[in-house]
């Protein structure tokens, strides 16, 4: 008899949070280096919870009333009419002249006067577009910047509340999985690590985004992934998006989601799940393309369920299951285990 068939494709309801989670070893949350040290240099005040901006005492004049405005500009407006964003630095009152070796304020004279290089200053603007020469692999932050990322979501009591009341999660979930603030792009982040623990990814959410931008980005040059690690062994359920992976971790189902929002491919997955109980629990409306995946794995798997949410509306999905229709882990539990598995009836003995 093995394990799996026992405790059925949604699990045995014990904790199945990642156990690849990682720490970091002085548990000291530091700064990011890069664009953060010469924030830090300059002593800039961040200036806007929405965006980012941050004001200094320029070093080009004697500044008692700070006029260095260091902002990321995300219009297509004056001087960027290539309509790409850009990181740029700027004084009000040096305005024009030239201040250092017949150059203007700008990022890199601005960094030069702080003992920095624009190269440096920018390490981890990685995502502005036509500042960063080509990388070949992606450009990701050390673990002390994930810990300070964790301590500013909880340092702002709004942060952590959306999380608690709109995506369910708890304290401990946000702790295990090291959710953060980040406060350069002004969103929430979420740390993806491979089996041996290393980070190989980074998702940015916005529940309310500036029109035209996506809720969930990417970290630039990352390759699509699972989230959270595939458990080692036992039934897997795949569900739609990281809030609805680490709800359902929460509650101790064996969840995880593509890294590549919808439409994904799990192909490169399925051989993972051989010989497992696999379910399939995506958004009302969603179902084809949840069939479509069950197909692709229904090979390798020792089961394949593809589990309607008996929700109204469209959209719905796993976190209103919990957070919008007060249902219970348990109720979601036995509907997974009533669902019939694909092609069940005409499915032979596989040894
Ligand atoms: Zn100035």
């Amino acid at each position: 008899m093995i394990a799996d068939e026992e405790r059925g494709p949604a699990g045995d309801g014990a904790s199945s949070r990642n156990s690849t989670t990682k720490r970091s070893s002085n548990g000291k949350a530091t700064r990011e280096p890069g664009i953060w040290l010469l924030l830090e240099r300059l002593k800039a005040e961040d200036r806007s919870r929405t965006h980012f901006k941050y004001v200094a005492r320029c070093p080009f004049h004697d500044d008692n009333d700070p006029s260095l405005v260091i902002e990321y500009k995300m219009s297509s407006r004056d001087e960027f009419k290539d309509g790409r964003r850009r990181l740029v630095a700027g004084c009000g009152v040096c305005q024009g002249r030239p201040v250092a070796a017949g150059r203007k304020v700008n990022l890199a004279t601005v960094a030069e006067a702080v003992g920095m290089t624009v190269g440096e200053a920018l390490r981890f603007c990685e995502d502005l577009d036509g500042l960063m020469p080509e990388r070949s692999g992606p450009d990701l932050p050390e673990q002390a910047a994930i810990d300070w990322w964790h301590f500013n979501l909880l340092f702002y009591s709004d942060l952590p509340e959306y999380l608690y009341t709109k995506r369910g999660l708890s304290r401990a979930t946000i702790d295990d999985y090291q959710i953060g603030w980040h406060d350069f792009r002004k969103r929430y982040v979420i740390p993806v690590y491979d089996d041996a623990g290393a980070l190989v990814s980074l998702r940015y959410y916005l529940p309310d985004p500036p029109q035209g931008q996506p809720k969930m980005l990417g970290h630039k040059g990352c390759p699509v992934t699972l989230f959270p690690t595939l458990p080692p062994s036992g039934p897997v359920l795949f569900c739609e998006g990281e809030w609805d992976a680490l709800l359902l971790r929460q509650h101790g189902f064996p969840a995880v989601t593509t890294t590549g929002g919808k439409g994904a491919s799990l192909e490169p997955w399925s051989s993972g799940v051989a010989g497992r109980h696999v379910a399939y629990l995506y958004d009302v409306g969603a179902e084809e393309e949840a069939e479509a995946h069950a197909r692709l794995t229904a090979f390798h798997a020792r089961s394949v369920r593809v589990v309607r949410l008996p929700l109204p509306f469209e959209g719905d999905d796993v976190t209103d299951w919990f957070v919008t229709y007060g249902q219970s882990a348990e109720e979601l539990r036995l509907l997974i285990n009533r669902t019939l598995p694909l092609g069940s009836g005409r499915r032979g003995q596989r040894s």
